[in-house]
C-alpha cells in the first residue's frame, strides 16, 4: 500500500508506520540529547500513552530515566485494507526501541475507562512490574462509557452561559472565518465533566492502591490546560474548563489517598501544542498558529517532548544543589509548564495579531505552515528520512 495523508478537517484518517517510527525516534533523540534525568521514576504506568503528552511522558521516562513502562491506549489496529491509527504505530515503534535499549515496555490497547482494561492492567503490573512510582494520566477522549452505570457520556467544546463568537481558522481552506457556538446545556456540561474530569483518574489510583501496587513516594500527574484570553470562552471558562476544574478536586482526593504512601498527585498545566486532541478544539488552531509564530520568534517555542522533558528534569524530579525538590506549584497546587506561553509580552503579541489576522495575511502573521507540518507529523507524514513512494505493508 502507498500511504498518503487523507485529511478531513481536524482528522487524518491514515497514518504511516515508518513515519510514525521516525516521529518516535525524533522524540527519543531529543530526550537522549538532554542527558539522563537524575532521581527519576523506576516503574511507570502511562494512561493515554500512544500520542501527544502521554507518549512524550513515556519516552521521557524510558530514555531519560531508564524507567520500565506500561502504556495503556485505545488505538485502531491496521488491516490489509486500511492503516492503523498513528497511536498504534507509535506504540509499536516505541516498544521496539525501548526493548532494543534493554528497557521493559509493555502496552495494553483498549478502553481505559472500562473495568476490564483496568483489571488486565493491574494483572500485568502484578506479574511484570510490581508497585509503580509514577502514574501519568493523559487521556483525551470525546466520550466515556461509565464502568458502573454502562452509560456513555459525550463531551462538548462549548461556552457556558452565553453564545461565543470568534475568529477561527479553517485549516482545510487556510481561511479565517467567524465561528459562533451556542452555550452548553447543564446536561452537556455534566457529561463533559464525566468524560474529561477527574473521576477516572481517581478510579485508577484506587484500583492500584487496593491491589497494593503503589510504591512508596509514588507520584501521579494529570495534564491540563488553562490558556489565555482568546480561548477562555471556549476552553478555560467553557464546558471543558469545568472538566479541568474537576481535576483539581480529584488531585486533592488522590493526594489524601497517597498520603499513607508518602506520595503526591499533581496537575501539570501544559502549553498549547498541536495534537489530535487540540486540533479538534474550535479556535485553537488559530491561537496555536499565532502562538507558535511568536514563541519561535522569541526562541522560547516548545513542542510536546520539550515540555515533558523539562517537566521531568526540572520540576517533577528536579532537585537543587542541596537536594531539595524543585517542584514549584502555584496557589492551586499546579505545576505551571505554560510559563513561557503565558508571558505577558507573548500574550500581548497574540492579541495584537489576533485582531489583524485575515485570510490574506495568514501566512505572514501566523505560523500556519508550522501548524500544518506538525499536524502531518502526528500521523507520520513529512519526514525526510521516509520514502513515501514505497509500497509498504500497513500491518505492523
Ligand atoms: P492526544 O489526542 O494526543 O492523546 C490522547 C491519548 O488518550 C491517546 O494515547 C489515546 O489513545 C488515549 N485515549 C483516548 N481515549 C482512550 C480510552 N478510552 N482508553 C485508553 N486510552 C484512550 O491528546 P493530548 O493533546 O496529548 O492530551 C492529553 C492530555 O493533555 C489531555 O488531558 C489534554 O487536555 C492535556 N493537554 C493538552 C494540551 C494540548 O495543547 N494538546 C495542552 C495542555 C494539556
Amino acid at each position: 500500500m502507498i500511504i498518503r495523508p487523507k485529511i478531513r478537517g481536524f482528522l487524518c484518517t491514515t497514518a504511516h508506520p515508518k513515519g510514525c517510527e521516525a516521529h518516535v525516534l525524533e522524540q527519543i533523540n531529543y530526550v537522549k540529547s538532554k542527558g539522563p534525568i537524575a532521581n527519576g521514576p523506576r516503574k511507570v504506568l502511562v494512561i493515554g500513552a500512544s500520542t501527544g503528552y502521554g507518549l512524550a511522558s513515556r519516552i521521557t521516562a524510558t530514555f531519560g530515566c531508564n524507567s520500565s513502562t506500561l502504556g495503556v491506549s485505545f488505538e485502531r489496529e491496521p488491516s490489509s485494507e486500511s492503516t492503523g491509527s498513528a497511536g498504534w504505530y507509535n506504540t509499536v515503534a516505541f516498544e521496539k526501541m525501548a526493548k532494543a535499549a534493554g528497557v521493559y515496555a509493555s502496552s495494553i490497547n483498549g478502553d481505559a475507562f472500562s473495568d476490564a482494561i483496568r483489571d488486565s492492567t493491574i494483572e500485568r503490573i502484578k506479574k511484570d512490574l510490581g508497585p509503580v512510582d509514577l502514574v501519568v494520566y493523559s487521556i483525551a477522549s470525546p466520550r466515556r462509557t461509565h464502568p458502573k452505570t454502562g452509560q456513555t457520556a459525550k463531551s462538548v467544546l462549548k461556552p457556558i452561559g452565553q453564545t461565543f463568537s470568534s475568529k477561527t481558522l479553517d485549516t482545510d481552506k487556510a481561511e479565517i472565518k467567524t465561528i459562533t457556538i451556542e452555550p452548553a446545556t447543564d446536561q452537556e456540561i455534566q457529561d463533559t465533566v464525566t468524560v474529561m474530569g477527574g473521576e477516572d483518574w481517581e478510579l485508577w489510583l484506587e484500583a492500584l492502591d487496593k491491589a497494593g501496587l503503589i510504591a512508596p513516594g509514588c507520584k501521579t500527574i494529570a495534564y491540563t490546560y488553562l490558556g489565555a484570553k482568546p480561548t477562555w470562552s471556549i476552553y478555560g471558562k467553557g464546558s471543558i474548563g469545568k472538566a479541568k476544574q474537576d481535576l483539581e478536586r480529584a488531585t486533592k482526593a488522590i493526594n489524601e489517598r497517597l498520603m499513607k504512601h508518602k506520595g503526591a498527585a499533581y496537575l501539570g498545566v501544559m502549553k498549547a501544542i498541536v495534537t489530535q486532541a487540540s486540533s479538534a478544539i474550535p479556535v485553537m488552531p488559530l491561537y496555536i498558529s499565532l502562538l507558535y509564530k511568536i514563541m519561535k520568534e522569541k526562541q522560547i517555542h516548545e513542542g510536546c517532548i520539550e515540555q515533558v522533558q523539562r517537566l521531568f528534569a526540572t520540576r517533577l524530579y528536579g532537585k537543587d544543589v542541596s537536594g531539595k525538590d524543585l517542584i514549584r506549584t502555584d496557589e492551586a497546587g499546579r505545576i505551571r509548564m505554560d510559563d513561557f506561553e503565558l508571558q505577558p509580552e507573548v500574550q500581548q503579541a497574540v492579541e495584537d495579531r489576533w485582531n489583524e489576522v485575515t485570510s490574506s495575511n495568514l501566512l505572514e502573521m501566523t505560523d500556519f505552515r508550522g501548524y500544518q507540518a506538525d499536524f502531518l507529523k502526528l500521523f507520520g507524514f513529512g519526514f525526510a528520512s521516509v520514502n513515501y513512494e514505497q509500497d509498504i505493508d500497513p500491518i505492523v
